[in-house]
């Protein structure tokens, strides 16, 4: 059971819990696939849990790459309007980070797998219309 009277180590906690879930996943996946896909998921959890650590170590997390002004703009305003519903703080949150589904691009391929069909529940065979549905003409 994890001791949540400190949120921050919590997080740590979860990060580096997460991480070393998603390393253990990617050593034993018998896909080639999915062991990258789990490599992906390690990596990103080694870097929150590096800034976790810092912001808990110095009080600031360390210069890492070049942040945009824009994107930490967007990631600001996720952080300063957290809803009170934890579907739509998850939402919100998507939203910075892939962009809102307007905004978004069709990858084509299973509907399942695009981030600009994601939470749009298309018909039955569930296939994303494709990078070109905005240019297709009407003939
Ligand atoms: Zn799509």
């Amino acid at each position: 059971m994890l001791d949540q009277s400190e949120p921050i180590r919590t997080l740590l906690v979860r990060l580096i819990a997460d991480g070393r879930h998603h390393a253990h996943a990617a050593a034993h996946s018998k896909a080639e696939e999915l062991a990258r896909v789990h490599e992906g998921f390690a990596a990103g959890f080694h870097t929150a849990a590096v800034y976790v650590a810092d912001l808990i170590a110095t009080g600031r997390v360390r210069a890492g790459q070049q942040i945009r002004a824009e994107d930490e703009a967007v990631a600001q305003r996720a952080a300063d309007s957290l809803n009170v519903d934890p579907a739509e703080r998850a939402n919100a949150i998507s939203d910075a980070i892939y962009g809102a589904p307007a905004e978004r691009e069709h990858i084509g391929g299973n509907a399942e797998d695009c981030p600009g069909c994601a939470g749009t529940n298309p018909p039955y065979p569930f296939l994303c219309p494709g990078p070109d549905e905005a240019v297709q003409e009407v003939s």
